[in-house]
């Protein structure tokens, strides 16, 4: 299983969407992005799990894993 660690944050995902998602882009210039609060991830229906983020119980997300 494939993890990726954010260099900026330190948290861990399960997955590349993970990371991803965690991302935001400020005026959609690369430069300015920067990674979600724990509080704005679990807003977005992540959750954490033996201290890695993956995608949480979700109707919208249940098709995946
Ligand atoms: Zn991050």
């Amino acid at each position: 299983m494939a993890r990726s660690e954010c260099t900026v944050c330190g948290e861990v995902f399960k997955s590349l969407w993970g990371f991803d998602a965690h991302r935001i882009a400020k005026y959609n210039l690369p430069d300015k992005e920067r990674c979600l609060s724990v509080r704005q991830m679990k807003k977005k229906g992540f959750i954490r799990k033996d201290n890695i983020w993956q995608r949480g119980v979700n109707p919208l997300f249940k098709q995946a894993q």
